[in-house]
Protein backbone atom coordinates (compact mmCIF):
# COMPACT_ATOMS: atom_id res chain seq x y z
CA UNK A 1 0.00 0.00 0.00
CA UNK A 2 1.37 3.53 -0.64
CA UNK A 3 2.51 5.37 2.62
CA UNK A 4 -0.11 7.88 3.85
CA UNK A 5 1.36 11.36 4.95
CA UNK A 6 2.30 11.60 8.96
CA UNK A 7 1.95 15.41 8.57
CA UNK A 8 1.02 18.39 6.79
CA UNK A 9 1.36 20.07 4.03
CA UNK A 10 0.34 17.24 1.46
CA UNK A 11 -1.70 16.50 -1.85
CA UNK A 12 -3.94 13.17 -1.96
CA UNK A 13 -5.26 11.96 -5.38
CA UNK A 14 -8.54 9.92 -4.33
CA UNK A 15 -12.52 9.71 -5.23
CA UNK A 16 -13.33 12.48 -2.66
CA UNK A 17 -17.56 11.66 -0.75
CA UNK A 18 -18.23 13.92 1.43
CA UNK A 19 -21.58 15.87 2.79
CA UNK A 20 -21.77 19.36 2.46
CA UNK A 21 -23.03 22.22 4.59
CA UNK A 22 -25.32 23.41 1.86
CA UNK A 23 -27.04 20.03 2.22
CA UNK A 24 -25.75 18.53 -0.79
CA UNK A 25 -22.96 15.92 -1.42
CA UNK A 26 -19.57 15.76 -3.25
CA UNK A 27 -19.03 13.01 -5.08
CA UNK A 28 -15.45 13.57 -7.02
CA UNK A 29 -14.54 10.35 -9.01
CA UNK A 30 -11.25 11.59 -8.96
CA UNK A 31 -10.62 14.23 -7.03
CA UNK A 32 -7.80 16.21 -5.32
CA UNK A 33 -7.61 16.95 -1.82
CA UNK A 34 -4.56 19.90 -0.23
CA UNK A 35 -3.86 20.13 2.74
CA UNK A 36 -1.83 23.18 4.15
CA UNK A 37 1.24 23.24 6.76
CA UNK A 38 -1.47 23.85 9.55
CA UNK A 39 -3.98 21.03 8.98
CA UNK A 40 -6.58 22.90 7.08
CA UNK A 41 -7.92 21.93 3.77
CA UNK A 42 -7.15 24.66 0.97
CA UNK A 43 -8.62 22.85 -1.98
CA UNK A 44 -11.03 20.17 -2.39
CA UNK A 45 -11.75 19.40 -6.16
CA UNK A 46 -11.42 17.52 -9.16
CA UNK A 47 -7.97 16.27 -10.11
CA UNK A 48 -5.37 18.06 -12.86
CA UNK A 49 -2.24 17.48 -13.63
CA UNK A 50 -1.03 21.27 -14.35
CA UNK A 51 -1.29 21.90 -10.34
CA UNK A 52 -0.69 19.29 -8.56
CA UNK A 53 2.01 16.49 -9.70
CA UNK A 54 3.28 16.28 -5.97
CA UNK A 55 -0.12 14.53 -4.86
CA UNK A 56 0.31 11.10 -3.36
CA UNK A 57 -1.86 8.92 -5.55
CA UNK A 58 -4.34 7.37 -3.46
CA UNK A 59 -6.68 5.72 -6.24
CA UNK A 60 -8.95 3.95 -6.05
CA UNK A 61 -9.33 4.80 -2.42
CA UNK A 62 -12.29 7.06 -0.97
CA UNK A 63 -11.22 10.26 1.07
CA UNK A 64 -14.26 11.09 3.44
CA UNK A 65 -14.71 13.29 6.65
CA UNK A 66 -14.22 11.75 9.78
CA UNK A 67 -16.42 10.23 12.02
CA UNK A 68 -17.88 11.50 14.88
CA UNK A 69 -18.83 9.55 17.52
CA UNK A 70 -20.85 11.48 20.17
CA UNK A 71 -21.43 9.26 22.94
CA UNK A 72 -18.92 6.26 24.41
CA UNK A 73 -17.76 4.78 27.64
CA UNK A 74 -14.00 4.30 27.73
CA UNK A 75 -13.78 2.37 30.57
CA UNK A 76 -16.23 -0.10 29.47
CA UNK A 77 -14.35 -1.03 25.95
CA UNK A 78 -13.14 -4.47 27.32
CA UNK A 79 -16.46 -5.77 27.83
CA UNK A 80 -17.78 -5.01 24.53
CA UNK A 81 -19.92 -7.78 23.26
CA UNK A 82 -20.28 -9.76 26.62
CA UNK A 83 -23.50 -9.28 28.64
CA UNK A 84 -26.33 -10.12 25.42
CA UNK A 85 -29.72 -10.23 26.58
CA UNK A 86 -29.77 -8.81 29.86
CA UNK A 87 -31.76 -5.48 30.53
CA UNK A 88 -29.53 -2.21 31.55
CA UNK A 89 -29.60 -1.98 34.86
CA UNK A 90 -28.12 -5.87 35.21
CA UNK A 91 -26.18 -5.26 32.76
CA UNK A 92 -24.41 -2.40 34.02
CA UNK A 93 -24.35 -3.97 37.53
CA UNK A 94 -22.73 -7.46 36.10
CA UNK A 95 -20.72 -6.04 33.33
CA UNK A 96 -19.81 -2.39 33.36
CA UNK A 97 -19.73 -1.06 37.13
CA UNK A 98 -16.59 -3.60 38.28
CA UNK A 99 -14.81 -2.38 35.29
CA UNK A 100 -14.85 1.18 35.92
CA UNK A 101 -14.46 0.30 39.87
CA UNK A 102 -10.88 -0.58 38.35
CA UNK A 103 -10.36 2.29 35.96
CA UNK A 104 -7.66 3.92 38.15
CA UNK A 105 -4.68 6.06 36.60
CA UNK A 106 -2.45 3.07 35.83
CA UNK A 107 -5.70 1.42 33.90
CA UNK A 108 -6.07 4.61 31.73
CA UNK A 109 -2.57 4.95 31.03
CA UNK A 110 -3.03 1.49 29.97
CA UNK A 111 -5.80 1.34 27.89
CA UNK A 112 -6.42 4.79 26.84
CA UNK A 113 -3.80 5.35 24.26
CA UNK A 114 -5.05 1.64 22.50
CA UNK A 115 -8.77 2.52 22.52
CA UNK A 116 -8.28 5.96 20.93
CA UNK A 117 -5.95 3.49 18.51
CA UNK A 118 -8.94 1.78 18.20
CA UNK A 119 -11.50 4.69 17.55
CA UNK A 120 -8.98 5.99 14.92
CA UNK A 121 -8.48 2.05 13.00
CA UNK A 122 -12.49 2.49 12.93
CA UNK A 123 -12.41 5.42 11.40
CA UNK A 124 -13.95 7.80 14.35
CA UNK A 125 -11.51 11.26 14.46
CA UNK A 126 -14.02 12.92 17.36
CA UNK A 127 -14.96 10.62 20.14
CA UNK A 128 -17.19 12.13 22.78
CA UNK A 129 -16.85 9.75 26.04
CA UNK A 130 -17.31 9.48 29.47
CA UNK A 131 -14.56 8.22 31.57
CA UNK A 132 -14.87 6.53 35.14
CA UNK A 133 -16.08 8.44 38.70
CA UNK A 134 -11.99 8.90 39.34
CA UNK A 135 -10.88 12.07 38.47
CA UNK A 136 -7.14 10.91 38.14
CA UNK A 137 -7.89 8.28 35.93
CA UNK A 138 -10.20 11.01 33.77
CA UNK A 139 -7.07 13.19 33.68
CA UNK A 140 -5.16 10.38 32.12
CA UNK A 141 -7.44 9.75 29.40
CA UNK A 142 -7.16 13.41 28.28
CA UNK A 143 -3.40 12.92 28.70
CA UNK A 144 -3.31 10.22 26.19
CA UNK A 145 -6.03 12.05 24.03
CA UNK A 146 -3.32 15.03 23.90
CA UNK A 147 -0.72 12.67 22.84
CA UNK A 148 -2.75 10.61 20.54
CA UNK A 149 -4.02 13.55 17.97
CA UNK A 150 -7.70 12.32 18.54
CA UNK A 151 -10.23 15.28 19.00
CA UNK A 152 -12.17 14.63 22.18
CA UNK A 153 -14.70 15.37 24.51
CA UNK A 154 -14.09 13.34 27.68
CA UNK A 155 -16.12 13.41 31.23
CA UNK A 156 -15.54 12.83 34.82
CA UNK A 157 -18.65 10.32 35.18
CA UNK A 158 -20.76 11.93 38.58
CA UNK A 159 -22.76 9.79 40.75
CA UNK A 160 -23.85 10.66 44.16
CA UNK A 161 -26.60 8.07 44.29
CA UNK A 162 -25.77 4.44 43.72
CA UNK A 163 -22.32 5.08 42.99
CA UNK A 164 -19.55 2.33 42.95
CA UNK A 165 -17.32 4.58 44.95
CA UNK A 166 -17.97 2.69 48.31
CA UNK A 167 -15.22 4.34 50.15
CA UNK A 168 -16.70 8.07 50.15
CA UNK A 169 -18.85 9.46 52.77
CA UNK A 170 -22.17 10.12 51.20
CA UNK A 171 -22.11 13.93 52.85
CA UNK A 172 -18.94 14.82 50.98
CA UNK A 173 -19.92 13.20 47.53
CA UNK A 174 -21.48 15.95 45.76
CA UNK A 175 -19.06 18.50 46.85
CA UNK A 176 -16.12 16.15 45.70
CA UNK A 177 -16.94 15.58 42.53
CA UNK A 178 -18.23 19.19 42.07
CA UNK A 179 -14.78 20.38 42.24
CA UNK A 180 -13.44 17.57 41.09
CA UNK A 181 -14.92 18.08 37.98
CA UNK A 182 -14.93 21.60 37.91
CA UNK A 183 -10.98 21.24 38.53
CA UNK A 184 -10.44 19.29 35.89
CA UNK A 185 -12.48 21.39 33.02
CA UNK A 186 -10.06 24.06 34.00
CA UNK A 187 -7.46 21.70 32.94
CA UNK A 188 -8.34 20.47 30.05
CA UNK A 189 -11.40 22.52 28.54
CA UNK A 190 -10.12 24.08 24.83
CA UNK A 191 -6.87 22.71 25.93
CA UNK A 192 -4.54 21.04 22.80
CA UNK A 193 -5.36 24.25 20.56
CA UNK A 194 -9.03 23.76 20.73
CA UNK A 195 -9.00 19.98 19.87
CA UNK A 196 -10.00 18.86 23.73
CA UNK A 197 -12.78 19.76 25.64
CA UNK A 198 -14.54 19.09 28.61
CA UNK A 199 -18.21 17.68 29.70
CA UNK A 200 -19.69 17.64 32.28
CA UNK A 201 -21.22 14.31 33.13
CA UNK A 202 -24.20 13.40 35.56
CA UNK A 203 -24.51 9.70 34.77
CA UNK A 204 -28.07 9.95 34.87
CA UNK A 205 -31.01 10.89 36.40
CA UNK A 206 -31.10 7.92 38.45
CA UNK A 207 -27.68 7.76 40.04
CA UNK A 208 -27.98 11.80 40.11
CA UNK A 209 -29.57 13.81 43.10
CA UNK A 210 -31.72 17.00 41.54
CA UNK A 211 -28.08 19.14 43.31
CA UNK A 212 -26.00 17.22 41.10
CA UNK A 213 -27.53 17.99 37.95
CA UNK A 214 -28.17 21.25 38.90
CA UNK A 215 -24.94 22.10 40.13
CA UNK A 216 -22.97 20.09 36.92
CA UNK A 217 -25.47 22.59 34.98
CA UNK A 218 -24.17 25.62 36.02
CA UNK A 219 -20.57 24.73 36.14
CA UNK A 220 -21.06 23.26 32.61
CA UNK A 221 -22.43 26.88 32.04
CA UNK A 222 -19.69 28.61 33.70
CA UNK A 223 -16.86 26.62 31.60
CA UNK A 224 -18.62 27.06 28.33
CA UNK A 225 -18.30 23.40 28.37
CA UNK A 226 -20.41 20.09 27.30
CA UNK A 227 -22.96 18.58 29.74
CA UNK A 228 -23.74 15.13 28.57
CA UNK A 229 -26.08 13.00 30.12
CA UNK A 230 -28.26 9.74 28.92
CA UNK A 231 -32.24 9.98 28.90
CA UNK A 232 -35.16 7.74 28.21
CA UNK A 233 -32.87 4.48 27.11
CA UNK A 234 -34.78 1.76 28.91
CA UNK A 235 -38.56 1.70 29.94
CA UNK A 236 -37.21 0.29 33.11
CA UNK A 237 -34.93 2.96 33.58
CA UNK A 238 -37.98 5.46 32.63
CA UNK A 239 -40.22 3.76 35.53
CA UNK A 240 -37.50 4.35 38.11
CA UNK A 241 -36.96 7.81 36.95
CA UNK A 242 -40.72 8.82 37.57
CA UNK A 243 -40.30 6.73 40.80
CA UNK A 244 -37.47 9.48 41.97
CA UNK A 245 -38.57 12.45 40.50
CA UNK A 246 -42.50 12.39 41.04
CA UNK A 247 -42.65 16.27 40.62
CA UNK A 248 -40.98 15.79 36.72
CA UNK A 249 -43.86 15.60 34.03
CA UNK A 250 -42.06 13.06 32.11
CA UNK A 251 -38.22 11.87 32.16
CA UNK A 252 -36.57 14.94 29.80
CA UNK A 253 -38.12 17.27 32.73
CA UNK A 254 -35.58 16.12 35.29
CA UNK A 255 -33.14 17.49 33.11
CA UNK A 256 -35.37 20.47 32.08
CA UNK A 257 -36.77 21.77 35.58
CA UNK A 258 -33.17 22.15 36.66
CA UNK A 259 -32.16 24.17 33.72
CA UNK A 260 -29.71 21.64 32.16
CA UNK A 261 -31.16 21.60 28.41
CA UNK A 262 -29.53 23.77 25.62
CA UNK A 263 -27.23 23.82 22.83
CA UNK A 264 -24.16 22.14 24.70
CA UNK A 265 -26.37 19.73 26.18
CA UNK A 266 -25.68 16.34 24.38
CA UNK A 267 -28.72 13.15 25.65
CA UNK A 268 -27.78 9.99 24.47
CA UNK A 269 -30.20 7.76 23.51
CA UNK A 270 -33.99 9.35 23.80
CA UNK A 271 -35.28 6.11 22.49
CA UNK A 272 -38.88 5.86 24.23
CA UNK A 273 -39.61 10.11 23.87
CA UNK A 274 -43.26 11.51 24.05
CA UNK A 275 -44.15 14.34 21.77
CA UNK A 276 -43.79 16.50 24.24
CA UNK A 277 -40.27 15.59 25.08
CA UNK A 278 -39.33 15.57 21.60
CA UNK A 279 -40.91 18.94 20.55
CA UNK A 280 -39.00 20.17 23.88
CA UNK A 281 -35.69 19.02 23.19
CA UNK A 282 -35.84 21.00 19.47
CA UNK A 283 -37.22 24.33 21.31
CA UNK A 284 -34.80 23.91 23.77
CA UNK A 285 -31.94 23.45 20.86
CA UNK A 286 -30.83 20.06 22.76
CA UNK A 287 -28.55 17.62 21.25
CA UNK A 288 -29.10 13.95 20.66
CA UNK A 289 -26.90 11.02 19.92
CA UNK A 290 -28.34 8.24 18.29
CA UNK A 291 -26.99 4.87 19.47
CA UNK A 292 -28.76 2.08 17.86
CA UNK A 293 -26.13 -0.91 18.19
CA UNK A 294 -26.48 -0.53 21.83
CA UNK A 295 -30.41 -0.13 21.78
CA UNK A 296 -31.02 -3.42 19.93
CA UNK A 297 -27.60 -5.22 21.80
CA UNK A 298 -29.36 -4.20 25.32
CA UNK A 299 -33.23 -4.46 23.55
CA UNK A 300 -33.72 -1.13 24.51
CA UNK A 301 -36.10 -0.34 21.73
CA UNK A 302 -35.76 1.26 18.27
CA UNK A 303 -35.08 5.06 18.01
CA UNK A 304 -37.75 6.35 15.50
CA UNK A 305 -35.29 8.01 14.12
CA UNK A 306 -37.53 9.49 11.27
CA UNK A 307 -40.25 11.40 13.03
CA UNK A 308 -37.35 12.77 15.51
CA UNK A 309 -35.68 14.28 12.41
CA UNK A 310 -38.62 15.72 10.37
CA UNK A 311 -39.50 17.19 13.81
CA UNK A 312 -36.22 19.66 13.28
CA UNK A 313 -34.31 17.47 16.15
CA UNK A 314 -30.16 18.09 16.13
CA UNK A 315 -28.75 14.27 16.26
CA UNK A 316 -25.88 12.35 15.21
CA UNK A 317 -24.51 8.97 16.03
CA UNK A 318 -23.14 7.27 19.32
CA UNK A 319 -21.38 3.76 19.37
CA UNK A 320 -22.28 3.83 23.07
CA UNK A 321 -19.09 0.79 23.56
CA UNK A 322 -19.53 -1.01 25.69
CA UNK A 323 -23.59 -1.21 25.03
CA UNK A 324 -23.05 -0.67 21.57
CA UNK A 325 -20.64 -3.76 20.65
CA UNK A 326 -18.03 -2.13 17.99
CA UNK A 327 -16.44 1.07 18.00
CA UNK A 328 -16.75 1.59 14.36
CA UNK A 329 -20.10 4.56 13.37
CA UNK A 330 -20.32 2.56 10.17
CA UNK A 331 -21.25 -0.21 12.42
CA UNK A 332 -23.44 2.02 14.19
CA UNK A 333 -24.77 3.23 10.74
CA UNK A 334 -25.98 -0.33 9.82
CA UNK A 335 -27.32 -1.00 13.15
CA UNK A 336 -29.57 1.99 12.52
CA UNK A 337 -30.51 1.05 9.35
CA UNK A 338 -32.12 -2.24 10.09
CA UNK A 339 -33.74 -0.55 13.15
CA UNK A 340 -35.59 1.66 10.60
CA UNK A 341 -36.18 -1.03 8.26
CA UNK A 342 -37.52 -2.95 11.10
CA UNK A 343 -39.66 0.34 12.50
CA UNK A 344 -41.00 0.36 8.50
CA UNK A 345 -41.94 -3.47 8.29
CA UNK A 346 -44.02 -3.23 11.75
CA UNK A 347 -45.95 0.36 10.65
CA UNK A 348 -44.11 2.05 13.09
CA UNK A 349 -41.74 3.96 11.02
CA UNK A 350 -42.86 6.19 7.63
CA UNK A 351 -41.05 5.24 4.39
CA UNK A 352 -41.18 8.58 3.45
CA UNK A 353 -38.43 9.78 6.41
CA UNK A 354 -36.70 7.17 5.10
CA UNK A 355 -32.74 7.53 4.95
CA UNK A 356 -30.28 6.50 2.16
CA UNK A 357 -27.18 5.21 2.65
CA UNK A 358 -25.48 9.10 1.88
CA UNK A 359 -28.09 10.30 5.08
CA UNK A 360 -26.24 7.78 7.53
CA UNK A 361 -22.66 8.99 6.30
CA UNK A 362 -23.62 12.41 6.69
CA UNK A 363 -25.22 11.42 9.82
CA UNK A 364 -22.08 9.90 11.08
CA UNK A 365 -20.04 12.81 10.40
CA UNK A 366 -21.06 16.26 9.65
CA UNK A 367 -24.38 15.93 11.56
CA UNK A 368 -22.27 14.61 14.40
CA UNK A 369 -20.24 17.86 14.18
CA UNK A 370 -23.33 20.00 14.18
CA UNK A 371 -24.36 18.42 17.78
CA UNK A 372 -20.91 19.72 18.80
CA UNK A 373 -21.59 23.03 17.53
CA UNK A 374 -17.98 21.94 15.26
CA UNK A 375 -19.64 21.96 12.11
CA UNK A 376 -18.08 25.34 10.84
CA UNK A 377 -14.79 23.07 11.63
CA UNK A 378 -14.89 19.33 10.66
CA UNK A 379 -17.64 17.15 9.83
CA UNK A 380 -16.93 17.85 5.76
CA UNK A 381 -14.37 18.32 3.11
CA UNK A 382 -14.79 21.75 2.80
CA UNK A 383 -12.17 24.62 2.09
CA UNK A 384 -11.11 26.18 4.82
CA UNK A 385 -12.16 23.64 7.75
CA UNK A 386 -9.34 21.26 10.11
CA UNK A 387 -8.07 18.14 7.79
CA UNK A 388 -9.76 15.54 9.94
CA UNK A 389 -10.04 13.22 6.77
CA UNK A 390 -10.01 9.65 6.28
CA UNK A 391 -8.44 7.32 3.79
CA UNK A 392 -10.98 4.12 3.20
CA UNK A 393 -10.63 1.86 0.28
CA UNK A 394 -14.04 0.31 -0.71
CA UNK A 395 -12.54 -2.77 -2.19
CA UNK A 396 -13.04 -4.30 1.67
CA UNK A 397 -16.43 -3.77 1.66
CA UNK A 398 -16.83 -5.97 -1.98
CA UNK A 399 -18.32 -9.36 -1.61
CA UNK A 400 -15.44 -10.78 -3.74
CA UNK A 401 -11.86 -9.74 -3.42
CA UNK A 402 -11.58 -9.59 -7.19
CA UNK A 403 -14.20 -7.00 -8.22
CA UNK A 404 -13.58 -3.16 -8.71
CA UNK A 405 -14.98 -1.20 -6.10
CA UNK A 406 -18.58 0.12 -6.83
CA UNK A 407 -19.00 2.88 -9.64
CA UNK A 408 -21.40 5.64 -8.07
CA UNK A 409 -21.69 7.59 -4.86
CA UNK A 410 -24.60 5.78 -3.34
CA UNK A 411 -23.47 2.51 -4.30
CA UNK A 412 -20.56 3.30 -2.03
CA UNK A 413 -21.82 4.94 1.42
CA UNK A 414 -24.66 1.52 0.92
CA UNK A 415 -21.52 -0.85 0.76
CA UNK A 416 -19.93 1.21 3.68
CA UNK A 417 -23.27 1.34 5.56
CA UNK A 418 -24.19 -2.44 5.27
CA UNK A 419 -20.89 -4.06 5.07
CA UNK A 420 -18.28 -2.36 6.80
CA UNK A 421 -15.01 -3.74 7.07
CA UNK A 422 -12.67 -3.87 9.94
CA UNK A 423 -9.94 -2.92 7.68
CA UNK A 424 -11.19 -0.48 5.27
CA UNK A 425 -9.88 2.86 6.74
CA UNK A 426 -6.75 2.92 5.78
CA UNK A 427 -5.75 6.21 7.51
CA UNK A 428 -7.09 8.94 9.82
CA UNK A 429 -5.89 12.25 10.43
CA UNK A 430 -7.23 15.09 12.55
CA UNK A 431 -5.55 18.75 11.51
CA UNK A 432 -3.87 16.95 8.70
CA UNK A 433 -1.55 14.75 11.41
CA UNK A 434 -2.29 10.51 10.84
CA UNK A 435 -3.25 8.76 13.99
CA UNK A 436 -1.79 6.10 15.51
CA UNK A 437 -3.61 3.01 14.91
CA UNK A 438 -3.09 1.14 18.54
ZN1 LIG B 1 -23.99 5.37 27.63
Amino acid sequence: MTPLPALPPFALRARLLSPLADGGFLDEPDGLLEVDAAGRLTRVGPWDEASSASAIDLRPMVLMPGMVDLHAHLPQIPNAGLGSGLDLLTWLDRYIFPLERAYDRSVAERQAPAAFGAFAAAGTTTVVTYAALWPDSTDAAFAAAEKHGIRAVIGKVMMDRLTYDTDIDPGEILETSLRQSDELATRWHGAAGGRLHYAFTPRFAISCTEEMLRESALLAAHHGAYWQTHVSEDVGEIGEVGRLFPEARDYLDVYDRIGALGARSILAHGVHLSDREVARLVESDSRVAHCPASNLFLSSGMMPLGAYRAAGMTIGLGSDVAAGPEVSIFSVMRAGAVTQRALEVTGRGDRAHGLRPLDWIRLGSLDGARVLGMDSVIGSLEVGKEADVLAVDPRFTNPLPTDDPPSTADDIASRLVFRPHPNMVRGAWVRGRLLDRG
